[in-house]
Parts: C-alpha cells; structure tokens; sequence
C-alpha cells in the first residue's frame, strides 16, 4: 500500500507559507502596471488587503527566479556578454514617479544574434504553462501577454535600450520561445502615465466592468470591497491622511501638524503596516461607502453605508478597527 508523506508535505507548505513574510509591495511594481483593471491595482498600492499566497504559488514565483540562471546560462554558452547585477551585487532598478513605483530588469546583453552587432538588449525571462506558452506561440507577447510587453517598454525606456529579448519556457516540457521586442517610448509614456494616476488618486479609479460576475473580476482578489460591502485591512495606506510624498516616502496629514513627528512617522514602517488609532478610511476603503463630510483637522470621516445608515469613523468615534470587526 503507498504510504504518502502527508505529515513532511504539511510542514514543508506550512514553512514555506510562513517564511513568506512580504505581505505588501512597497512600490507599484512594472510588472503589473499594464494589467487590464486600473482599480484593482490601485487597491493593490493602496494595501486594501494583505496577499495571502498558499505554499503551491510561492513554489510557482520561486521557480521563476530559479530559471533565471538557466536563461543566463543558454545566452553566455552561445557568446552574449550578460550583466543581471552591478559592480555591487544589486540588481538594476528603475523608478519612477517619485519612487512609488519601478521594478528591476532580469538583465542586460550584447550579442544577442537576433540584435544589430553590439547593441544592448534587454532580457526578459518568464516562465509559462503549457496553455499560456501555446497561446504566445501563436500571438506574440504583445497580444498574448500585455503586461510583459508594458514591462519590458518601462524598462527600456528607463534604461534607454533599443531592444528587449523576451525568453519564454514551457513549465510542461521546456520548450522555448525568444522574441525580439523594440522600443515604443509612447507605450512606455502612456503606463507612466498611468501609474501616475494610481500612484497619487485619492478615490479608486473605473472598475474594469460593473458587474460582479465579469469573468476578469470573478477571480481578483479585491471583488469583496469593489463590489460589495467589505472593508480594507487598517494600515496607513488605507488612510484618509496618508499621501505618497517624493522619494518613495508617505507622509501622514494628521500627525505632521499634530502630534507624531514627521521624520519619525516616515522611518516607521512598522506603524505604516498596522496604522494607528487615528486612522481613517479613505474613500474607497469602505465597499459601497460614499463620503459625505470630514473634519478640517481630518479626525474624522463620514460615511453613508450601502445600506443607507450613515457612520462617523475617527479615533473619539467609530474606531477603524472596530469597523473592521462588526
Ligand atoms: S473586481 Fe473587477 S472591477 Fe473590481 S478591482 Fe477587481 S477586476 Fe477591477
Ligand atoms: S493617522 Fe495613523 S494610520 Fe493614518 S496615516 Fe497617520 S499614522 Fe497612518
């Protein structure tokens, strides 16, 4: 009879679940500007709700990274010269929009043979399954996998390349797929512009669709607060008083002209991930919520529920945390 090792398969998802530690992005990564809903990454910047990933997709994001090396390796073994750290051992980062939003390139290469003799490329390296690689067979990346396509313009207009190689595995049977990708700066200039308008709105921006049941929403993680009654999780992010500042920084509203020093507030990551008791929530924050009044020195906000009661939430009022508890 086959004994399956369900108590070590337990301990090894449970281990991996908890090693996971990153349970928000600090920065609108580029990787996901180009994603179809404006709104759900909007949410996402703004902390509506920590990422909750089972031990499987951790196992998924890791084996992306470990390809990486094979990648670099097939380029090196046929002559290209490829770069994926700087002289110190970082990886190449890009930002912009006062440092709230960039990624990192995967790497950099020359003699690349599909690439005129001693221009730079860019090398993106992504792993598929087996019906996404068929599809970029048949497509391309740019009408298979748009938000690639976004990432690697970003990048080569940030890192001022002419070309993008995008390398592409089968997870099913490692099979490849290379495409040589060119600069399009007004496609990079236009999700620029668009992280820009995620980056600093105040209110979430159109829903992709208005009905719950749109195949695209059925499966995002923020369907329960766009669509219905939920509430975000209590951080600073999800605060009424809190607004994206330059160098990638926040800065609180209340406790600038209050009490909490600014400095201090902006070095605490700690409080901006729990928040404090003067928290609010910010338009949006609250599913089917609109705002109707908020006090001058922001230490309350009213809000008419989906269901018609109007709440004033505010530290000598409705706590947040208490509204996140009924
Ligand atoms: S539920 Fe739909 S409209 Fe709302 S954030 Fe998600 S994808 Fe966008
Ligand atoms: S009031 Fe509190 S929760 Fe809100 S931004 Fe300031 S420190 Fe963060």
């Amino acid at each position: 009879m086959t004994q399956l090792a369900e108590k070590t398969l337990k301990a090894i998802d449970e281990k991996i679940v908890d090693d996971h530690t990153e349970k928000f992005r600090r920065h609108l990564g580029a990787s996901i500007i180009g994603r179809p809903c404006i709104r759900s990454l909007w949410y996402s910047f703004r902390w509506a709700k920590p990422a909750e990933f089972s031990a499987r997709i951790l196992r998924l994001f890791q084996r992306g990274h470990l390809e990486e090396d094979r990648f670099i390796d097939y380029l090196t073994r046929i002559g290209c010269k490829v770069w994926s750290h700087d002289a110190d051992g970082n990886q190449f980062r890009f930002s912009f929009c006062g440092g709230h939003a960039g990624g990192s390139l995967d790497s950099v290469a020359t003699g690349v043979p599909d690439v005129p003799k001693d221009r730079p490329c860019l090398c993106e390296y992504k792993t598929h399954n087996d019906k996404s690689f068929k599809m970029l067979q048949k497509k391309g990346v740019k009408n298979c996998k748009f938000e690639h396509y976004v990432q690697m313009q970003l990048y080569m207009s940030g890192f001022n390349l002419p070309y993008a190689l995008y390398m592409a595995v089968n997870k099913n049977d490692d099979d490849l797929y290379l495409e040589i990708v060119t600069r399009n700066d007004t496609v990079a200039n236009v999700y620029k512009k668009r992280a820009e308008n995620i980056v600093y709105a105040e209110t979430p921006p159109a829903r992709l669709n208005e009905s719950p049941g749109w195949w695209q929403c059925s499966w995002c993680d923020y369907k329960q607060i766009c669509h219905t009654d939920a509430i975000a999780t209590v951080n600073c992010r999800t605060c009424a008083n809190s607004t994206p500042v330059a160098d990638g920084d926040w800065s609180c509203e209340r406790h600038y002209t209050a009490t909490v020093d600014h400095a201090n507030y902006k070095k605490s990551n700690e409080i901006h991930c729990t928040g404090c008791g003067d928290h609010i929530y910010l338009p949006g924050m609250i599913g089917g919520a609109t705002l109707v009044d908020m006090a001058d020195n922001r230490s309350w906000i009213k809000y008419k529920l989906r269901n018609g009661n109007e709440i004033v939430n505010g530290r000598d009022h409705i706590k947040s945390i208490d509204l996140l508890g009924d």
